[in-house]
């Protein structure tokens, strides 16, 4: 097993800005937002010699999203975005900020989420958009298979704590009943079937209902928080002071200021062309890993050699096309019948095998699946084709799944482009770096919102942050994730009091 290895700096010590308590809190208004003025003027940027976009005050005048505009650049090549992405002006936000500001959030996972609810703390109105079509959470997916009464969580499988501040949170969460702590045994299994249980402490989590029920819960006692789903926002335009998104050409609102709550292919597309260009080669650093995942139920429990504990969920050891299985049946049924496992690959397994995760050829999916069932098998110590058929399978791709190198920084902004950037990605991989993003970001737009954007120069942040490689499990960090005997190394991030 990998050991993780990745410290994260203190948010305090990178990031004094955000987090401090607050000084007063913008209150929400009833009245429509007073705009003392608005503008939106460009600043050139002087190293590209080829803008082929034009920004700057024709753009006040030009109506977007008219019909008879250009196609979207959605879609185009990847070389096209590249170079979009680095020859694309920077626009320069000067209006006034309103006295009721409003956020667009672009993607409803767990940075999104909590962005959107640590904002109604500072009193600020915000949208989610988010592409899910059953819900919001992106990789806190949980997939329900209703004739058979199956259930599997698909990405994200538990969560441990080690900020106090997430601690804090995750207490409210158990006090609600949306999460509990999982008791059941997990550990390493390495070849063969020898299996090392880890320590019950620090906690495990796991959703009651699975993840999908958690995310969608977690903005249900909101009232400054506005959903949009499933919506693919597909282009940002700066206009009259204020981005404008819009779905393939449909309008879906006018925003002071913007958070790119999501990340890969999909961001660097939307960021290619949007007037951010140092939000957007922050973006374009950042390198995911590729995860397959086999949901599998059988009719009985798996056989496990004698002298193996029952486990619920182990991160597997020394097999290429497994590196983790767990079992949904006893993590979120009290009946454990019949036993559903989520099984996921190796990052080098899916590097191997990756195909358009969107339309995955049939050959494929039925090699994955027999690759992965083997590598079980091996894992368990069985002999070859001694594993029970699985009842019931189904593979998918997580063409985007983990970050491979981070930032190491709560979150990024451009106060001049009014944008943004929240994600799992920037301090490491796993819901509650993903948590602690959305959280920071909330606070430093809350205070950029509240000194009146006078001083944008004094919000800018990690937008040059080099990247560093992160170690972790190929499925994330887990703090206190070790087997028996080995040391427990808890990553170092807390929030400023
Ligand atoms: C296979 C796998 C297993 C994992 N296991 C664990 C685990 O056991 N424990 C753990 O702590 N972490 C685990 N993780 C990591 C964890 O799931 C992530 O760290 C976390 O969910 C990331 O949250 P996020 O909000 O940063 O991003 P996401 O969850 O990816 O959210 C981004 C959202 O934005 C949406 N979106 C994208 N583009 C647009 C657009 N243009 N318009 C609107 N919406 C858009 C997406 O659909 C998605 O819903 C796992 C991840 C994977 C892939």
């Amino acid at each position: 097993m990998t050991t993780l290895v990745h410290s994260i700096p203190s948010i305090s010590s990178t990031f004094p800005n955000s987090l401090q308590p607050l000084k007063f809190q913008l209150k929400p208004s009833t009245s429509p937002a007073k705009t003392l003025f608005i503008s939106c003027s460009s600043k050139p940027n002087n190293n590209n010699k080829n803008n082929h976009r034009k920004r700057g005050s024709n753009e006040t005048h030009k109506k977007p999203l008219s019909k008879n505009r250009k196609k979207s650049s959605y879609g185009t090549s990847r070389r096209s975005v590249l170079k979009k992405t680095f020859t694309q002006e920077q626009v320069n936000f000067t209006a006034q900020i309103p006295t009721d500001p409003r956020v667009g959030i672009i993607g409803g996972g767990m940075a999104g989420l909590l962005c959107a609810l640590s904002l109604e703390k500072r009193g600020v109105k915000s949208t989610v958009f988010d592409t899910g079509k059953h819900g919001l959470g992106g990789r806190m997916g949980t997939r329900v298979i209703e004739p058979q009464q199956l259930i599997f969580d698909h990405a994200a499988q538990f969560f441990t704590v080690s900020d106090p501040q997430f601690g804090a949170l995750v207490d409210g969460w158990l006090e609600r009943g949306l999460i509990r702590e999982w008791q059941g045994i997990i550990g390493e299994l390495e070849v063969g079937g020898k299996f090392a249980p880890f320590p019950s402490s620090p906690p495990r989590y796991v959703a009651v209902n699975g993840m999908r029920p958690f995310a969608d819960s977690l903005l249900s006692q909101t009232s400054m928080v506005n959903i949009e789903r499933p919506c693919w926002i597909s282009k940002l335009e700066p206009f009259n002071g204020m981005w404008h998104l819009s779905e393939n050409g449909k309008p879906c609102g006018q925003f002071d200021v913007i958070v790119i709550a999501h990340n890969g292919k999909c961001a660097n597309r939307l960021l290619a062309s949007s007037g951010l260009p140092q939000i957007a080669r922050q973006m374009k650093r950042l390198d995911l890993n590729s995860i397959w995942a086999l949901l599998a139920a059988f009719e009985e429990p798996l056989p496990v050699p004698s002298g193996i504990p029952a486990f619920e969920g182990a991160f597997v050891k020394g097999v290429d096309s497994v590196s983790w299985m767990g079992n949904n049946s006893t993590k979120l049924l009290s009946s454990g019948s019949p036993h559903s496992w989520t099984f996921f690959s190796t990052a080098a397994f899916g590097k191997r095998n990756k195909v358009p995760q969107e339309n995955i050829p049939n050959a494929t999916a039925e090699r994955v699946k027999i690759s992965m069932l083997e590598g079980v098998e091996t894992a368990l110590g069985l002999p070859k084709d001694s594993l029970p058929r699985p009842f019931y399978s189904r593979v998918q791709l997580w063409g985007a799944a983990l970050p491979t190198n981070t930032p190491g920084i709560p979150c990024i902004f451009d106060p001049y482009g009014r944008a943004g950037i929240c994600g799992d990605w920037l301090l490491g991989s796993n819901l509650e770096s993903a948590a602690i993003s959305g959280m920071a970001l909330s606070n430093h737009i809350a205070d950029y919102l509240q000194s009146g954007g006078a001083r944008p120069e004094e919000f800018a942040v990690g937008l040059d942050k080099e990247f560093l490689p992160l170690e972790c499990h190929d499925i994330g960090q887990f703090a206190g994730v070790e087997p028996v005997g080995k040391a427990n190394i808890v990553p170092e991030y807390q929030f400023s009091s």
